[in-house]
């Protein structure tokens, strides 16, 4: 889980940023408006606490732009402490949570925390396929009711074709999965990937669908 960060009290930022990587998070840093705009919609955090005085360009402002363009990821808004006008603006602007400064760090880590859980439960979190279970939440499969160790890349692999059982995804769409945008996109290794994931899948559990690609499931 990725959680950015935009805050522009040095001490404060570093303070979060610590206790959010301690609890287990990948954590993106802004300490400008405009940076912490551009986070938010290009390193799909999965939450965000966002301080709603920062400089270059106020965090209520960065908030409208997130909504305005689409982002719908889970926002905490820091304020200052007894300020309801901030929270209603902040609430109004489309913050999911709101924080008075001074906070306990433990109360920040709850919320951020339980507004993960919800939203996780918009989506379907446990995607199961014949005796293979996928958890989107945590990352782990499961077949027959046994952990598969699986590397990031069978991960993304396993979890495009799971996400689309019983289509056939080509070579070069189950590329689109694997990698990064800007990095090679070499389709001949998807049938590396593919090989090792058999290895570690119960058998026949993908199917080749000769000139077409691979699938998971029963065909549509
Ligand atoms: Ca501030």
């Amino acid at each position: 889980m990725r959680i950015l960060v935009a805050e522009d009290d040095p001490r404060l930022l570093l303070q979060l940023s610590d206790a959010l990587q301690a609890a287990g998070y990948a954590v993106d840093l802004a300490d400008k408006g405009p940076d912490a705009e551009h986070l938010g919609l290009h390193s799909r955090p999965d939450a965000v606490v966002l301080d709603l005085g920062l400089p270059g360009r106020d965090g209520l402002s960065v908030l409208r732009r997130w909504r305005e363009n689409g982002l719908d990821v889970p926002v905490i808004i820091l304020t200052a402490r007894g300020s309801w006008q901030d929270k209603v603006h902040g609430m109004d602007a489309g913050a999911d949570d709101y924080l008075a400064k001074p906070f306990q760090m433990e109360e920040l880590l709850a919320r951020v925390r339980a507004l993960l859980r919800r939203a996780s439960g918009k989506a379907h979190p446990l995607i199961t396929v014949g005796t293979v279970e996928l958890d989107t939440r945590s990352c782990t499969v499961q077949a027959d009711g046994r952990p598969v160790d699986l590397t990031p890349h069978e991960y993304r692999l396993l979890s495009a074709l799971m996400h689309h059982a019983g289509s056939v995804l080509s070579r070069s769409e189950l590329a689109e999965h694997l990698y990064e945008h800007d990095s090679d996109r070499d389709s001949n290794t998807i049938d590396v990937f593919i090989a090792r994931l058999r290895r570690k899948l119960p058998e026949g559990f993908v199917t080749t669908v000769r000139g077409l690609g691979f699938r998971v499931g029963d065909a549509h």
